[in-house]
């Protein structure tokens, strides 16, 4: 187990940053995903953390180590990669096996730690096959596997179940989720999938572009996002984003637009703090945030037109046409409107976002 802090930490390739002046600590024992789209530098911090990639500047440290300088193979970490990686000819027992062997282990510790790691994930009935012989979920567990026998200080997890399909997916969130709890390694996890993030991660750093956006629990990501960039990407579906003018001055500060006029609570006025005098904010409002009806029901709702209903099993998603945009609500497959017909929006404003017109920081 290992606290790994990454400090001002830089990629470049040739003359361009891949990883821009990253800072990161992940406590002991914590489960941090790394999330954001491809191309925003996941892997190249990954393979910074494992020695596969020289790091530009900056250090890391795993403990009070400085870890930069050091060969991958005295770093204690083990690496599982979404594709597996596993030697065809060899069979599941002599798979997980392998970095043992390496190691020059004897028999007795092998057979003990590749049968624990079996059993824990459930894979000891297949210990003689070989990959050929398993299905792409039981294939992820023997790499699993083969990193847990290391008893490694730290695990980096690089996009592992993502070509799996979407039913077995779900389970190996749940099943790589636990093991973390039962091993207690620091584990750092990275995905371009939010739902994972959220799903998994005791602490997500979201990047774009090379820079940390926000680090912070999944529902600081998800409830408070720092910016309008991180408020669109993680959410499923995702955020809806309105350009406003703000008017008024003080407390009484109203986000107006071509369907609506709704005033912002008190205290959310003041944490405009005078930006109302750059005239445009960007309203981001999540579809659940958003009440729909047929009937009006009072001054500050939202008038639009059903564009589509689409059933998402268990809710139904309401697509409205405004004069500008659509914008997309979460109710109960009870609702009755239909394409076509006017409906009312109310936006739950303990749950809203403002966002600057300019750089997109929150105002809250
Ligand atoms: P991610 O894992 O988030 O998809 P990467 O860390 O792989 O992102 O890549 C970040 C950026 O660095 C991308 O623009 C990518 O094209 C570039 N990059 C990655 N590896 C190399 C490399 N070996 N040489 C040059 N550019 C690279």
């Amino acid at each position: 187990m290992a606290t790994v802090t990454i400090k001002n930490v830089w990629k470049y390739y040739g003359d361009t940053p891949a990883v821009k002046d990253l800072n990161i600590t992940c406590p002991d024992g914590s489960f941090v995903s790394i999330l954001g789209p491809s191309g925003c530098g996941k892997s190249s911090t990954m393979r910074m953390l494992a020695g596969l990639e020289h790091i530009s500047a900056g250090d890391i440290h795993f403990d009070d180590v400085r870890i930069n300088d050091l060969a991958p193979k005295d770093r204690d970490v083990a690496m599982v990669f979404e594709n597996y990686a596993l030697y065809p000819h060899k069979t599941v027992f002599e798979n997980i096996a392998n970095p043992l062997r390496l190691r020059k282990a004897d028999d007795t510790q092998i057979k003990d730690r590749v049968t624990s790691a079996a059993k824990l994930l459930e894979i000891d009935h297949l210990l003689e096959r070989r990959p050929h012989e398993l299905s792409g979920g039981q294939k992820q567990r023997v790499a699993i596997g083969r990193a847990i026998v290391r008893e490694p200080k730290l695990f980096l997890f690089d996009e592992p179940i993502a070509h799996l399909d979407a039913k077995l997916r779900a389970h190996m969130r749940g099943e790589i989720k636990h093991l973390q709890r039962q091993l207690g390694t620091t584990m750092i996890y990275v995905t371009h999938d939010q739902l994972e993030a959220l799903s998994m991660a005791d602490y997500i750093a979201v990047m774009h572009d090379g820079e940390l956006q926000q680090w912070g629990t999944p529902s600081e990501i998800f409830n408070h996002p720092v910016n309008a960039w991180v408020a669109g990407f993680v959410g499923e579906p995702a955020m809806n984003f309105l350009t406003c003018d703000v008017v008024g001055e003080g407390d009484g500060v109203n986000l107006k637009h071509k369907n609506f006029e709704i005033p912002l609570l008190p205290h959310q006025a003041r944490q405009l703090n005078g930006a109302a005098a750059l005239g445009t904010a960007r309203m981001g409002v999540r579809p659940d945030a958003l009440d729909i009806s047929m009937t009006k029901p009072d001054e500050a709702s939202i008038e639009g037109e059903i564009f589509v209903n689409e059933l998402l099993g268990g809710d139904l998603l309401v697509e409205v046409e405004l004069a500008d945009s659509r914008i997309r609500v979460k109710t109960t497959p009870e609702f009755v409107g239909n394409p076509g017909e006017t409906c009312h929006l109310t936006v739950n404003r303990d749950k809203w976002h403002v966002f600057d017109a300019g750089d997109g920081h929150a105002y809250f």
